[in-house]
């Protein structure tokens, strides 16, 4: 018999996650020869999250709960579902329904049909979201695709199957700034695509706001890319031919008598504004590695657990 477990990281979701319980448990069920689990990862709610979480694990004990001790985000509540999985494979899923829970069976049949480590759930059609989403996701993947040596797959999010292989070589992981679903790519073995429509959000509202996706974007390129540093260099050569070429240009005039930028102070003003621009921009760059390296080498830990319910190690196994 083999095990399965469900990894859903869960920030305010009160809204949808009696539904979820529901028709994953019902999907769960439907599986031949698998035990399925249920991780929720309640990562620092600030609504009914909490209760709701604990009064379901209450009745089921293949429920496992972990409170973190604030809101660390997806990503580290997605890495705790990971280092607590003691099941042979599992499978990483939005609390909101957006990825629907009836397409486990189809990725473990998928899974070993193709024997493969790891399924990663293509976005065929994306309901409900804003076109602006649509459009920044499409950029962001193109770009990273160019920068990166990692495969990113375009509409593909964390929604994903991953066997005993992948999950531990995921765990050995040391860096703490997690992009999943790069790091994911990168570990290997044989990966297969699973084609789906994603639904609406069930109810709720996106836990995204633009400015997380911004910081979810920024970290994916600096974790995955050198390339931005290479910009730098470019800029620069930019800027050190143009200023060869005024100089000349100045020489020139002066000898022949043709301009008078020598005595302008627009010109001036324009070439301290331009190299003052390079420079900072050059510097923003460094400083944004710089800031990552610094936050890996206080190697703080990735998230705080509070509690941990129906685990092997909990102190208090609900019953
Ligand atoms: N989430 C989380 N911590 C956060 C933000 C989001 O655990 O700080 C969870 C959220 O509960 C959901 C998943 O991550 O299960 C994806 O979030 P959401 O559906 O809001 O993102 P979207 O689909 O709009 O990109
Ligand atoms: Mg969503």
């Amino acid at each position: 018999m083999q095990t399965l477990s469900v990894i859903v990281p869960c920030y305010n979701e009160e809204a949808v996650i009696q539904e979820f319980y529901k028709r994953t448990k019902q999907a769960l069920l439907s599986l031949k020869d698998t035990d399925g689990y249920i991780i929720f990862i309640n990562d620092g709610s600030k609504d009914n999250t909490k209760y709701i979480l604990n009064h379901i694990a209450s009745q089921d004990e293949k429920v496992q709960v972990i409170h973190f001790s604030r809101n660390f985000g997806h990503q580290p509540a997605v890495t705790a579902g990971m280092n607590n999985c003691k099941s042979d494979l599992a499978v990483i899923i939005d609390a909101d329904l957006q990825d629907p829970p009836e397409l486990i069976p189809e990725l473990v049949e998928t899974h070993r049909r193709e024997e493969a480590s790891v399924v990663f759930c293509v976005r065929k059609k994306r309901d409900g979201e804003t076109a602006f989403k649509k459009l920044t996701a499409k950029l962001f993947y193109k770009t990273m695709n160019n920068l990166s040596e990692v495969e990113f797959p375009q509409d593909t999010g964390d929604f994903r199957l991953v066997d005993r292989k992948a999950i531990d070589a995921f765990n050995g992981l040391k860096e703490k700034g997690k992009y999943i679903r790069g790091l994911i790519s990168w570990i290997g073995f044989k990966q297969v695509p699973f084609y789906y429509n994603r639904d609406a959000r069930f109810a709720g509202e996106t836990k995204y706001p633009f400015k997380k996706m911004f910081a979810f974007a920024k970290k994916a390129l600096l974790y995955f890319s050198k390339k931005p540093l290479i910009l730098s260099i470019s800029l620069g050569s930019v800027a050190f031919f143009i200023g060869i070429i005024y100089a000349l240009w100045v020489w020139l005039g002066y000898l022949f008598d043709f301009t008078d930028v020598i005595t302008g102070w627009s010109s001036t003003v324009i070439l301290i504004i331009f190299f003052g621009g390079v420079q900072l921009l050059t510097i923003g760059v460094l400083g944004q590695y710089i800031g990552v390296l610094f936050d890996e080498v206080k190697s703080r830990p990735e998230y705080i657990i509070d509690e941990k319910i129906n685990f092997e190690d909990s102190e208090k196994i609900i019953d």
